[in-house]
């Protein structure tokens, strides 16, 4: 392997120009060319490419979403579209490419490895932390940092008016955002999807919380969750059900996605990207980059997107205590 490609792909999350720049390193380190891919899958099909060397990624590691940018783009999801990526790539010279982004870009990249035999490692991109095989993906900690920080915030002004507050995140179908800022934030209740306690449940427990004196409730929804009701519902339910409250409703949207990466995820997209690299030039390929117990691991793309990310029932527990 001679000539590795970096694109970032799907949606965007912070961390990814660590990872950017943790590739190009890599490659100037081990003295093979790097090439980067703007606009993912869209600009490997228009041949949207830029040789990069060690000092193209200076001052990078501290920004938010991607300088190569990220895009949806459909031609990718059609034979053609990828003939014509796969064209533009053997006339750049460019024999492998790192893919980081999501489950979405990872299946693209997994078809086009199977149509073509062609190299590829992928990095996990994603605040919603669904990815199979990993126990982080980059972005998560990051957004985590944001989320408990504007609740605090919310916390606040809820405490100053004695209100109850309804704060959605992030996270599509997995509630690991919720919980783990939840948890963090102090959050009174927490709906997952993973666990759908029912709407008389939460009445009840808020009811408790006023009795036992708290002055105001923070219950953080995650956008995937499963009790029926999105969090405008939540309030108008509760309000009806339960008037001894002031409700409003916060939703965060996507300033999560936003802001400087946190160390955690600095230092991991770092690790990803030399792993990612060392990987291709050992001659593996199709596997995405993890980290398991805080070693670096390679999972079969295939299992990375079809493997279901696992709720950590000890968190749920230790969340139940902390709301007694
Ligand atoms: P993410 O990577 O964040 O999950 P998407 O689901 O939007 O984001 O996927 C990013 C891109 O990956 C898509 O715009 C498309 O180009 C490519 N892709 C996704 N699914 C497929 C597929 N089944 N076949 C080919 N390409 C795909």
């Amino acid at each position: 392997i001679k000539k590795i490609a970096v694109l970032t792909s799907g949606g965007d999350s912070p961390g990814m120009n660590a990872a950017i720049r943790s590739v190009v390193r890599t490659c100037a380190y081990m003295k093979v060319d790097c090439v980067a891919v703007y606009r993912g899958y869209q600009g490997m099909i228009e041949g949207d490419f830029k040789p990069m060397d060690a000092r193209s990624v200076n001052n990078i590691i501290n920004k938010g979403g991607t300088i190569l940018k990220s895009a949806r783009c459909n031609d990718f999801r059609t034979p053609e579209g990828r003939k014509t990526a796969h064209d533009q790539l053997v006339k750049a010279g460019i024999d492998a490419f790192v893919v980081i982004g999501g489950d979405g870009s990872f299946t693209g990249a997994m078809i086009f490895n199977r149509e073509y035999n062609f190299p590829v490692i992928g990095i996990p991109g994603t605040i919603d932390n669904d990815i199979f095989g990993t126990t982080f993906t980059l972005g998560f900690d990051t957004a985590l940092n944001t989320v408990v920080e504007c609740i605090d915030k919310i916390r606040d002004t809820a405490s100053s008016h004695n209100r109850l507050f309804f704060v959605e995140v992030m996270g599509r179908d997995v509630g690991h955002i919720a919980l783990n800022a939840g948890v963090g934030a102090g959050a009174e209740e927490i709906l997952i999807p993973e666990e759908n306690l029912g709407l008389d449940r939460l009445l009840e427990s808020l009811k408790r919380s006023k009795e036992s004196g708290k002055s105001s409730s923070i219950v953080i929804v995650a956008e995937g969750d499963k009790s029926g009701k999105n969090v405008f519902e939540l309030k108008e339910y509760v309000e009806e059900h339960l008037p001894i409250y002031d409700v409003r409703v916060s939703v965060l949207g996507h300033m999560q996605r936003g802001g400087a990466p946190s160390c955690f995820d600095r230092v991991l997209a770092s690790r990803m990207g030399v792993k990612a690299v060392e990987a291709l030039l050992e001659g593996k390929t199709n596997l995405m980059v993890g980290i398991q117990d805080n070693q670096l691991t390679l999972t079969p793309i295939n299992k990375a997107i079809k493997g279901h990310t696992k709720i950590d029932k000890e968190l749920i527990r230790v969340s139940e205590i902390m709301t007694t």
